[in-house]
């Protein structure tokens, strides 16, 4: 991100979300992002990840700038190089692990890279012998390496990542981050992750912190 800036609101009554937000981050590389409520760090993953258009500066994804491309394009360019993981998860109740990561495969454009096998990559982040299982019937860190499992299927270029360990305990979310960390590394995904858990900064190679919409270099 290039001096992207971000507005909500009307005429009236406008917040600056993103003041001029300068971010790079390397393929491998996991970056956390600290910082209170109201931040703007939600704004900075919808932006990143195209689901956000900013008012000023630019985003470029995998070389492509997405701040010039249009909604149809973006939401392309989402499917196929941006994986979201998101709080506790959010798996569909109705489908068992193993059809959570079979359903991303399907949208994909059809030109993409082709995606991780489900079953091998539940291997990878220790939930095999779970496959078969509904979320209900998983407890809160088997739901959340689903949820990564599922963002990584695609073989995404960036994965964005909201809070992941805000419903886990501190030995269930040093292993959740941990698994992040690894996974991204060995198959060189660009992660950002928006974390208030400042115990599992030391899992991250980059840490941010942001105030009031400006995003500063902790570490
Ligand atoms: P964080 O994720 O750090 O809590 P957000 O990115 O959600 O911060 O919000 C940044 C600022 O923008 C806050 O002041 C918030 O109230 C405001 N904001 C976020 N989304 C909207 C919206 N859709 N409309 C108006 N204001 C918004
Ligand atoms: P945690 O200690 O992480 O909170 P739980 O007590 O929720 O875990 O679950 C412990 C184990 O029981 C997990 O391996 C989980 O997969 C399994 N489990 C939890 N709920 C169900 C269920 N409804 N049916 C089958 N297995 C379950």
């Amino acid at each position: 991100m290039e001096g992207v800036c971000l507005q909500h609101g009307d005429g009236t009554e406008t917040v600056q979300a993103l003041d001029n937000v300068d971010l790079a981050v390397r393929p491998g590389e996991l970056a956390a992002i600290v910082g209170p409520s109201g931040a703007g760090k939600s704004s900075l993953l919808a932006v990143a990840g195209g689901l956000a258009r900013p008012d000023r500066g630019t985003v470029t994804v995998a070389g492509v700038d997405i701040t010039a491309a249009g909604a149809r394009a973006r939401a392309r360019l989402r499917r196929e190089h941006v994986g979201f993981v998101f709080q506790a998860g959010n798996l569909i109740p109705a489908l068992t692990a193993r059809d959570q990561l079979r359903l991303p495969l399907r949208f994909r454009p059809r030109r993409a890279r082709s995606g991780r096998d489900p079953l091998a990559l539940l291997e990878d982040v220790g939930m095999a012998d779970r496959a078969d299982r509904y979320p209900h019937q998983l407890s809160g860190g088997e739901r959340q390496r689903v949820g990564i499992a599922r963002a990584l299927v695609t073989r995404p270029s960036i994965l964005l990542v909201d809070e992941p360990t805000a419903a886990l305990d501190r030995a269930r979310s040093h292993e959740i981050v941990r698994l992040l960390a690894r996974e991204s590394q060995h198959h060189g995904v660009a992660a950002i992750m928006v974390t208030h858990d400042h115990d599992v900064l030391e899992h991250c190679d980059t840490v941010y912190e942001m105030i009031d919409g400006r995003l500063a270099a902790l570490a």
